[in-house]
């Protein structure tokens, strides 16, 4: 899988990308991470990529030409209009970082995980022109109701999400298929939250529970000790209780995800 990061900072990325399973995944070539400086396809002597907004108002705006252009000279194809882009099947992604755009979650991460491409466009300022998420963006995507000062950040984050579901990243392909929003946080039950190709397009999300709690040693911190039930080594009895603890859990913290009625 290749991942392409466009923007006006591409330092940005060194730290992010030289550690644990994303580093792993480039060292084995499982990814491939190209970092764009968005500065590269401006054509005059300031290399200026932003510009101030039509109708007034605070701060610069990202200019359209330059975003463009890199796109299109990652594809080596003009694109004309890009949701168009896929015509067999969607196999590349060009995912505008905004603020304003929709909800980033497990789901999309894992959709976004059988994709062979994915061409990042980090804004800055106050944003992106427009014609960036009209024309040349097929997905316009926010990692959360809050806003930050640049889209290298969200663009990372997802590289790292995506990057941790694709087959062989992870040392322990269990670990992905039995944690928070993926549905089995009790691995005996996975007629609850199937985890299969089927179900991928499905909302699963919404059914899915928070992780269950982990414990290791020492047995005992502090006079805090870990529930006996785990030190038994009784499987099922195990099995129940991170059921129960898993509930419990996203009952305390995220509420929301039971509100379809469906664990309760
Ligand atoms: N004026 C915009 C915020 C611009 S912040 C607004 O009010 O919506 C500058 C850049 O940071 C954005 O263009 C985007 O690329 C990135 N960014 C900020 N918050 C983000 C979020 N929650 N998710 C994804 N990208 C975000």
């Amino acid at each position: 899988m290749r991942f392409d990061l466009i923007t006006i900072f591409p330092e940005f990325f060194a730290g992010p990308l030289e550690h644990g399973i994303v580093r792993r995944a480039r060292e084995t070539g499982l990814v491939e991470v190209h970092v764009q400086d968005l500065r590269v396809f401006t054509k005059d002597r300031h290399r200026t990529v932003d510009d101030r907004p039509f109708g007034g108002g605070e701060g610069m705006v990202l200019k359209p030409e330059p975003l463009f252009e890199a796109v299109e000279a990652l594809l080596s194809q003009s694109v004309s209009d890009a949701p168009k882009l896929n015509n067999d099947g969607p196999k590349t992604a060009i995912v505008l970082m905004s603020a304003a755009g929709r909800l980033f979650n497990q789901e999309t991460a894992r959709r976004y995980a059988q994709l062979e491409r994915i061409i990042f466009i980090c804004g800055r300022y106050e944003g992106v022109d427009e014609r960036v998420a009209e024309h040349l963006a097929t997905d316009e995507i926010s990692i959360g109701d809050f806003v930050l000062s640049g889209g290298e950040l969200p663009a990372m984050m997802i590289v790292d999400a995506v990057t941790r579901l694709l087959p062989g990243a992870l040392g322990n392909e269990a670990s992905s298929q039995n944690e928070s929003f993926t549905g089995a946080a009790d691995p005996e039950c996975h007629t609850l939250h199937p985890v299969d190709s089927a179900s991928h397009q499905s909302s699963v999300t919404s059914h899915a529970l928070l992780d269950f709690p982990h414990y290791t040693r020492p047995a005992d911190y502090r006079g805090w000790s870990v529930p006996e039930v785990l030190i038994g080594g009784n499987h099922a009895e195990v099995a129940k209780w991170r059921r129960a603890a898993a509930l419990e859990k996203t009952h305390r913290n995220r509420p929301d995800l039971l509100s379809s009625g469906r664990e309760t």
